[in-house]
């Protein structure tokens, strides 16, 4: 039976397909702007460059110090860049560390934002920012943060490497997971939910297979839409919460993290979630957890927790922090099964409901 819902859509433009990159200019124009400050990171300059003179007089110039976990003394230096450069707008080239100091400098000055993703981590179709300052990492929800435009183009994820390509869609995977089973879900993000992890399911190891394989990588940037749009409209619980645990407290990698993490959190909540949760459980062959656990392994995704550099007393420590803050789970966060949850996942065995 459906249950009452409330559903709220984030407004957003969606551009999606190979090539779709040219539109770039347009979509500067089109949010009324005149120029943009294009980010990257680094390793990604050199295509942020290109993008900046193909631009010609629409670009800023380039600001190429993108980092993980968006540090706010950064974001200063951005925004200080951002003025001396006369832009009125940002253009964001990469995945979630690019977007997310895209995504800092619009919390404080409200310019628009055009994002060109390219990874699979869902960042750029949410108003979620998450900073740090001082070592200690928060989370922000605003409209401000919502990018305005975003371009997806199958053909700048051809050079994502397969480890990562593996890790961020996994990362992708874990917001529609949590979000199929979310305290205030509602049918259309389910929908997408569904969808999401099916595409995501199936270009995956295509990918594995031939990373230049060009459907693949567009059934695969696509589910990351959905994912991500999941992530951007309901609430997320233990997986999400556990993983933001690992990576403030040890500094473990993002995408690695969740992805270690999924089929352990989804075999944990399996039962409880029930019926919501079995259209997904049904893509990977009836048993959430274990066909999750199954699927990773087959791409060569990392597995353990272990091998990420934590120690067994960090488990402790991480059980410990789980429970103390407790927050809506569809089954209650207890902390001896959440020891025994990561105990699993810190020797990468296969999950248990
Ligand atoms: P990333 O942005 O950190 O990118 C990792 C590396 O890959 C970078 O060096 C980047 O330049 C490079 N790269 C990106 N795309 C590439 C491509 N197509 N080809 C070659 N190299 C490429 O990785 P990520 O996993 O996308 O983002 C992780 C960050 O995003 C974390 O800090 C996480 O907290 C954040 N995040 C935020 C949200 C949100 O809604 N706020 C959602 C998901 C992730």
């Amino acid at each position: 039976m459906l249950q009452p819902f409330t559903c709220t859509l984030n407004p957003a433009r969606i551009i999606f397909g190979p090539g779709k990159l040219a539109e770039v200019a347009n979509e500067i124009v089109g949010q009324h702007c005149r120029k943009a400050l294009i980010l990257s990171t680094p390793f990604q300059q050199q295509d942020a460059e290109k993008l900046s003179e193909a631009l010609g007089y629409v670009s800023a110039g380039v600001f190429a110090e993108a980092a993980m976990h968006t540090p706010v003394d950064l974001t200063e230096k951005a925004l200080a860049a951002f003025e001396a450069s006369g832009a009125d707008c940002v253009l964001s080239l990469g995945g979630g560390s690019t977007i997310g100091l895209g995504k800092a400098i619009a919390y404080r000055n409200d310019c628009p934002q055009i994002v060109v993703a390219t990874t699979y981590a869902g960042s750029e179709v949410t108003p979620i920012l998450g900073q740090t300052e001082n070592g200690v990492k928060t989370t922000v929800r605003d409209a401000s943060i919502l990018p305005e435009v975003v371009i997806y183009d199958p053909e700048l994820t051809l050079g994502l490497p397969v480890g990562m390509s593996v890790t961020s869609g996994m990362n992708a995977m874990a917001h529609a997971v949590e979000g199929i089973y979310a305290q205030d879900r509602n049918p259309i993000a389910s929908m997408m939910a569904v969808d999401g992890v099916r595409a995501l399911r199936d270009a995956l190891p295509a990918i594995v297979k031939d990373p230049k394989n060009r459907v693949a990588r567009g059934e695969a940037l696509y589910g990351a839409w959905l994912c991500g749009t999941v992530l951007g409209s309901v609430g997320m619980a233990l997986h999400h919460k556990l993983c933001h645990t690992l990576g403030g407290s040890f500094d473990l990698p993002h995408a690695d993290t969740h992805t270690i993490m999924l089929p352990h959190t989804a075999a944990y909540n399996a039962e409880a979630a029930g019926e919501a949760m079995k259209p997904l459980a049904d893509l990977f062959g009836g048993d959430i957890g274990g066909g999750l656990w199954d699927f990773a392994k087959s791409l060569g995704a990392p597995m353990a927790l272990k091998d990420l550099g934590t120690t067994e007393a960090d488990m402790d420590r991480a059980a410990e922090i789980a429970v103390k803050n407790p927050y809506w789970n569809p089954r209650p966060v207890e902390k001896d099964a959440i020891r025994a949850l990561l105990q699993r996942a810190w020797e990468g065995a296969r999950p248990q409901s």
